[in-house]
């Protein structure tokens, strides 16, 4: 059972005070992304097929490696990402990497995979608000001791969950 803390408290009140009055859609994004740790929790289990070891994102310092500096900076200030291999599009742009270490699905050197590894599932949620097609976690409501009643939030709870529900029926 959830009970909603201080800190959550804060974010609804945020929340309706930008609905009553700014009407900010990127203060909406914002506080959503602040509100989705606290109202949802991941179940499920990793399916160690290796699917997000391949055409993955990187980001560094908020920013998506998407040119080859940006990556020669992100390995220079940690070696470990050497592993990402860049996939280039014909402008020289980073279409996403691949990493050396994964082997027949699973990985080569798990103990020492680097935070983006550790992070996954959860960061990829929180930045996109669902989980890829094939993952076996899933995207879940926590049980709330209280009622939301605010309706942009509700529309985005339930739409969140709608296509939640969507993604696990295609996955089967
Ligand atoms: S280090 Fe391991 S977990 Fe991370 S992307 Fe490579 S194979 Fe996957
Ligand atoms: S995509 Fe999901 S199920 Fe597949 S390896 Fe990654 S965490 Fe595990």
């Amino acid at each position: 059972m959830y009970f909603p803390n201080f800190f959550f408290c804060g974010i609804y009140f945020l929340y309706l005070l930008n609905d009553w009055t700014f009407k900010r859609e990127k203060i909406a994004d914002w506080l959503w992304w602040l509100s989705k740790n606290e109202l949802f929790y991941l179940a499920g289990d990793c399916k160690k097929d290796g699917d997000c070891c391949c055409r993955l994102d990187l980001y560094h310092n908020q920013q998506l490696v998407d040119t080859q500096e940006k990556y020669d900076e992100l390995v220079k200030s940690n070696y470990t990402y050497k592993r990402f291999v860049p996939a280039h599009t014909s402008n020289k742009k980073i279409a996403y990497f691949n990493c050396i270490l994964l082997k027949n699905g699973t990985c080569q050197d798990y103990s020492r995979r680097p935070a983006v590894c550790k992070n996954f599932p959860f960061s990829y949620f929180l930045k996109h608000s669902k989980l890829p097609s094939v993952c076996g976690y899933t995207i879940e409501l926590k049980k709330l001791n209280f009622k939301i009643r605010n309706k942009s939030l509700q529309n985005r709870i339930q739409n969140m969950l709608y296509l939640e529900q969507e993604r696990k029926k295609s996955a089967k």
